[in-house]
C-alpha cells in the first residue's frame, strides 16, 4: 500500500497507540473524582497537560481539549460571538478555510454577521492591504484565518496578521493550525485562539484542542459544568490526553522539511512534464500537500483507479468530497477547470523514496490510460 493521504488523516503511531492502551488499564479513576484513583488520575493529566503546554509554548491553562479540530473551530467562533455579543458583527476569513470554520461562519451570515472574505495574493496569502482596509475598530469582532490550508498548503503569515490585528483591541484573532502542528514550526504568539487536531500527527482520532489565551473569554458550546476547564464539559478523555502529549513530542521530534520537500520536488518535477496537468499548490504551499489538475480525467475516477494499485489520495478535502468544484482551487488559480479536476496528494515524513517513485510511474501510465479510454 502507498499511502498518499495524510493530511485527510495519520496513521497512529505505534508508542501512541500503547501509551493509550496502558493508561486506560492502568488509570481507572476520574481525573475529578476526590479519592485515590482520581487525584493518581489528575497528576498524570496535568502531567500531559503541561507537557503540551511547553510543546505549544503556552500556559497550561490555556489549553481546552475538545474531540478534534472540527469541535475547536465551532467553539472558538461561536464561543466568542456567545460570549461578545454586542461587540461587533463583522467577522473575516478566506475562502481557504476548513468546512468547520466556513460553515459555521455561514450560519453566522443568516443570523446578522458579516462574513467579509479577505482578498488572496496571486500564492494564495492574505493580501495585508485588503485585510488592512477589512478590519473596522468598532465592528471587527473576530479574524478566522489557517494558518496552512487543507487543500493547498498554503502557509499564511500569522505573525504579521497576529501583528495587524493586535492593533483592534475589540477584534479576536483565531487560527486553525490543524494542517500546521507537527509539520512545520508553529508560534501561537499573535494568536488569540487556535485549534488543533491528533489524528494530523499519528495522534488517536477523536482528540484535540483549542489554545486560548488567558484574556479571552468563551460561551461553552455544551453546558455541564466544569472538568479540565470550564469551557468543555464531560469526563477528562484521560487515555486520549496522554497519548496526543506522545504524539505531539513525537512528531515535533521527527519533523522533517527538507526531506518531505525533496520528495515533493521530485512529484513535480516528473508530473509537469504530463500534458495538461497543473500545480495548484504554489511557492507559499508546506511540501506536505501537493494539489495538481489532471485535465481530462475525473478526479474520482484517478483516485480509484489509483486506489486499484493501492495507492491512496484525495480528491479536494475528505471533509468536503460531496462537492464537484473546489472553492479554495478556483480562488487561488482562477480557472474552474482546476477547480474541477484537483487531486491532492499529501506526504509525510514516513513517505519513502520508492514508494514516491511507484507512485509516479502508475501515475503516469493510468492518466495516460484513462485519457485514452475517456
Ligand atoms: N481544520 C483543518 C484545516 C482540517 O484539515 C481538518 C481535518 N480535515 C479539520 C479542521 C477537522 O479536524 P477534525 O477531523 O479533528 O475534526
Amino acid at each position: 500500500m502507498i499511502y498518499l493521504d495524510y493530511s485527510a488523516t495519520t496513521p497512529t503511531n505505534e508508542e501512541v497507540l500503547n501509551t493509550f492502551v496502558k493508561t486506560s488499564r492502568d488509570f481507572i479513576g476520574n481525573p475529578n473524582s476526590l479519592h485515590s484513583l482520581g487525584v493518581q488520575a489528575k497528576k498524570l493529566m496535568n502531567k500531559a497537560t503541561e507537557q503540551l503546554a511547553n510543546l505549544l509554548h503556552i500556559k497550561a491553562e490555556e489549553l481546552i481539549y475538545t474531540s478534534g479540530a472540527t469541535e475547536a473551530n465551532n467553539l472558538a467562533i461561536k464561543g466568542i460571538i456567545g460570549k461578545y455579543p454586542n461587540r461587533g458583527k463583522q467577522i473575516i476569513t478566506t475562502p481557504l478555510e476548513h468546512s468547520s470554520v466556513l460553515e459555521p461562519l455561514n450560519k453566522l451570515e443568516k443570523n446578522g454577521y458579516h462574513i467579509r472574505y479577505v482578498k488572496l495574493n496571486e500564492d494564495g496569502t492574505v493580501n495585508m492591504e485588503h485585510l488592512k482596509q477589512l478590519l473596522d475598530e468598532e465592528d471587527t469582532i473576530l479574524v478566522s484565518i489557517a494558518m496552512v490550508s487543507s487543500e493547498l498548503g498554503i502557509v499564511q503569515p500569522i505573525n504579521k496578521i497576529g501583528e495587524l490585528i493586535k492593533k483592534y483591541p475589540k477584534c479576536f484573532f483565531h487560527s486553525d493550525i490543524t494542517q500546521a502542528l507537527g509539520k512545520i514550526p508553529v508560534s501561537l504568539e499573535c494568536v488569540d485562539l487556535a485549534s488543533f487536531s491528533a489524528h494530523k500527527f499519528y495522534g488517536i482520532k477523536g482528540i484535540g484542542g483549542l489554545v486560548k489565551k488567558d484574556k479571552v473569554e468563551l460561551e461553552p458550546l455544551f453546558d455541564g459544568g466544569h472538568s479540565t476547564t470550564i469551557y468543555r464539559s464531560g469526563t477528562p478523555a484521560l487515555a486520549l490526553i496522554v497519548s496526543l502529549a506522545k504524539a505531539l513530542r513525537l512528531a515535533l521530534e521527527t519533523m522533517n522539511l527538507t526531506y518531505v520537500k525533496q520528495l515533493n520536488q521530485e512529484i513535480q518535477t516528473t508530473v509537469q512534464k504530463i500534458p495538461q496537468v497543473f500545480i495548484n499548490s504554489t511557492s507559499k504551499s508546506i511540501p506536505h500537500i501537493l494539489n495538481i489538475s489532471v485535465y481530462g480525467v475525473k478526479p474520482e475516477t484517478l483516485l480509484h483507479a489509483l486506489e486499484g494499485h493501492q495507492i491512496y489520495i484525495s480528491t479536494m478535502t475528505a471533509c468536503s468530497s460531496d462537492k464537484a468544484e473546489s472553492l479554495a482551487v478556483k480562488t487561488v488559480t482562477h480557472n474552474k477547470e482546476n477547480a474541477t479536476s484537483s487531486i491532492r496528494i499529501s506526504l509525510s515524513v514516513y513517505t519513502t523514496k520508492k514508494e514516491v517513485e511507484e507512485f509516479l510511474s502508475t501515475f503516469q501510465s493510468l492518466v495516460e490510460k484513462l485519457r485514452l479510454n475517456g
